[in-house]
């Protein structure tokens, strides 16, 4: 049985071990596990809220780990304390990860001023959600003044780990010739910060015109009035030289800062509290009904839309009827 109160005390002197045993908790599916992870992240909640989270997106092999590692140690180095988590798409599917935590990021793993927790496996998105935002909560009581949270660009993984970030950064490599790389209009929106990685040696030249072409994209695409000027910005970094930190660094300050002045960084929060009160509430009603008898009329029904007998849509209004009823 575990003591939530005293775990929860732990966490705010920054005890590792509990903080880890902490995350551990939250990402239980078993029922006793759960209440006790709800009623941790209650205890600590008045501690919490006080971190800058950061989502960074990016397909495999564009450098996430590397420069997480990178970015890390240089924040770290400025006396901030840094925890890293990870939305992990593929460890739900798979078992396997794309993020492949284990051998990623040894310098910062560490550094005494940096936090970093694998993925959660085994569970659907909805779930890795809920289950990340907790680690959040948790990590910000234990004082850390970054959580970084980090996704690779596949599926719905952005649109998580936007809802959860104050600043959404995707992370580019140079593309060859001049195709603009695969990036959905929708996760190009979401972006408050592009950074194309990898401006060195003979890929130096790529990245500019790379990073010159997002930039002009995200002009057309996007001015909202949560953006001072100037944003969303493209700009490049590397992460094996070690360049442009100082400058992407500045710039998510400065994007911070006036957000909060301008009241819309409390605003998102709020919306985001909202929204994923509305999420748990939609997870839990599709739990309630997974486990609820009309299960086997929706089974039986979808079996006679699959042979033709019935229309789908008459088939959902029957089901909808007979749950309004009960
Ligand atoms: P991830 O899959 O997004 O986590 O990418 P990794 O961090 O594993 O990096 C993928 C590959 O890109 C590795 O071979 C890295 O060494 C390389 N890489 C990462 N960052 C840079 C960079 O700034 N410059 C160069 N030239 N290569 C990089």
């Amino acid at each position: 049985m575990i003591d939530v109160e005293k775990l929860a005390e732990k966490i705010l002197t920054q005890d590792r071990r509990a903080l880890s045993r902490a995350i551990t908790l939250v990402e239980s599916s078993r029922k006793d596990h759960r209440a006790q992870a709800v009623d941790l992240v209650q205890r600590l909640h008045q501690d919490s809220g006080q971190s800058l989270r950061i989502g960074l997106s990016g397909t495999p092999g564009v450098g996430k780990s590397t420069f997480i590692e990178t970015f890390g140690s240089f924040l770290t180095a400025q006396g901030l304390s840094v925890a890293v988590l990870a939305v992990d798409p593929s460890s739900t599917r798979s078992g396997g990860s794309i993020l492949g935590d284990k051998t990623r990021m040894n310098r910062l793993a560490r550094d005494p001023k940096a936090f970093i927790r694998p993925s959660p496996s085994q569970s659907h998105l909805g779930g890795v959600a809920r289950r990340t935002r907790e680690a959040v909560a948790i990590c910000e009581a234990a004082g850390f003044d970054i959580v970084l949270i980090e996704t690779v660009g596949v599926g719905q993984s952005e649109t998580i780990v936007s809802e959860m970030a104050d600043l959404f950064v995707l992370l580019l490599a140079p593309a060859g010739g001049d195709e603009l790389q695969g990036v959905k209009r929708g996760i190009m929106e979401m972006a408050d910060i592009i950074l194309v990685n990898k401006a060195d040696g003979d890929l130096k030249p790529a990245a500019v015109r790379t990073c010159a072409d997002y930039a002009g994209a995200l002009r057309l695409l996007r001015k909202r009035e949560q953006d001072p000027d100037h944003f969303p910005a493209a700009m490049l970094v590397s992460a094996v030289a070690e360049t442009g930190l100082e400058q992407a660094w500045k710039s998510m300050r400065d994007l911070v800062k006036w957000r909060k002045k301008a009241g819309h960084f409390q605003i998102k929060r709020a919306s985001q509290a909202r929204f994923w009160f509305e999420e748990d509430v939609k997870q839990g009603v599709l739990a309630v009904l997974a486990q609820s008898e009309i299960q086997q009329d929706i089974q039986k029904m979808g079996e006679r839309v699959f042979q033709g007998d019935l229309l789908p849509t008459v088939a959902a209004a029957e089901i909808l009827a007979k749950l309004s009823q009960d």
